[in-house]
């Protein structure tokens, strides 16, 4: 009909989709109640059932933000839009914003926080390696930022970086401490309230269970501060936080048509959080990490990060001499379904990366891939 010369696509039978294991740096695998509570059918963005869901997903983020900070919702769009909400909303032009840089998303906030405008400066490290607070406080008092963010887990290099010691050396200079809690959240403990986080975002895909596609966000009351404080609106519409809130708050005033089906997924993936229970959950993915440590190093393979800095959500693997590594990910996929992933920017064909994270983290799926790799190795 009507198509002038556009042939119709061929698109042939229905959409079928192989089965993976997902053991990749995300997404991670869906637990298959989330995917069912994906196949609902829709309701509209302002039903009273949906408003009600919004704040359900609301009141658990905080759970497992461990924060009671009134400004706690999950933006529309992947753990990049959380980032960009972040920067966004914290940087004005001409803003100082130290940036921690040891891995491939430290250097993303950099390069954001340049294209709204801010005065950026790194502290870096090797890839693999964490920051110091000694550091970082001579970094501060040299530079006066009024921003300072660091990634917890590194997901390009496997570190997990102590946040704790962080937050008082930052607030002590009358900065604000951004935390990426992408892929730490609800694998290891990430504790906004206790330590004093003020601004900290996730991701939905990678330790919370679900699809991409929602970034789950909060702002303390330092961060509140800088907001009110602004003198030049926020250059996104899409990302304001102080538009958004009308919408999540008692105004229900529409901003964006909410992603219902992906706000479906995060309310039943954040309910399975709630029944496990966090710390349960943060004690699997450490039980399976090592699991995995000690299979690696069985199979004569080493870890890229050490020992005490390493994340229990994603592991680094060192590439052995003469192994051709994009074969090994190869074949993992064709003959027994496992993705894992290469390294990136300094570490790319170094080393390979594994996450456990989320459903994906089990033992199952650690001594299905460590005896793949044996076979695959030898
Ligand atoms: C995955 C990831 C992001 C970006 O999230 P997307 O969902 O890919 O947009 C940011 N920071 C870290 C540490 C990540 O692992």
């Amino acid at each position: 009909m009507g198509d002038k010369g556009n042939p119709s696509p061929r698109l042939g039978e229905k959409l079928a989709v192989p089965k993976r294991i997902l053991l990749g740096p995300g997404p991670s695998q869906v637990d298959p109640q989330v995917l069912e509570a994906m196949a609902c059918p829709l309701v509209g963005h302002l039903d009273p059932f949906f408003l009600q869901l919004m704040d359900e997903i609301q009141e658990s983020l905080r759970y497992v933000f461990q924060t009671r900070n009134p400004l706690t919702l999950p933006v529309s769009g992947t753990g990049t839009a959380a980032m960009e909400t972040a920067v966004v909303n914290m940087v004005e032009p001409g803003d100082r914003i130290l940036v921690c840089v040891n891995g491939y998303f430290g250097s993303r906030i950099a390069q954001m926080a340049v294209r709204h405008g801010g005065d950026v400066r790194t502290l870096e490290r090797r890839w693999g390696e964490v920051f110091t607070p000694e550091e970082i406080q001579e970094a501060v008092q040299a530079f006066s930022p009024k921003v300072v963010a660091i990634v917890q887990a590194e997901t390009s290099t496997g570190a997990l970086q102590p946040i704790e010691d962080i937050p008082p050396i930052v607030h002590a200079a009358g900065g604000i401490l951004i935390v990426d809690a992408v892929t730490s959240l609800g694998g290891v403990p990430v504790r906004v309230d206790e330590w004093d986080l003020d601004v900290c975002y996730s991701g939905t895909q990678k330790c919370l269970g679900c699809p991409p596609g929602l970034g789950p966000i909060t702002f303390g009351p330092r961060a509140e501060q800088v907001l009110r404080q602004r003198k030049v609106p926020v250059s996104s519409f899409y990302f304001d936080v102080s538009l958004l809130p009308k919408y999540w708050g008692e105004e229900r005033l529409y901003h964006h048509t909410a992603p219902i089906t992906a706000n479906y997924a995060l309310r039943e993936g954040l309910r399975i959080v709630v029944e496990e229970g966090l710390e349960n959950r943060w004690r699997r993915h450490r039980r399976n990490a090592e699991r995995l440590w000690d299979g690696l190093e069985a199979l004569g393979l080493q870890c890229h990060v050490e020992k005490p800095n390493r994340l229990p959500t994603l592991t680094t693997v060192v590439v052995p001499p003469g192994v051709d590594e994009l074969q090994v990910r190869r074949r993992l996929l064709e003959e027994y379904a496992i993705e894992i992933a290469g390294g990136l920017g300094e570490l790319k064909g170094k080393v390979w990366r594994i996450g456990l994270m989320g459903y994906s983290s089990s033992e199952e799926n650690v001594d299905l891939l460590l005896e793949a790799l044996k076979k695959l190795l030898k």
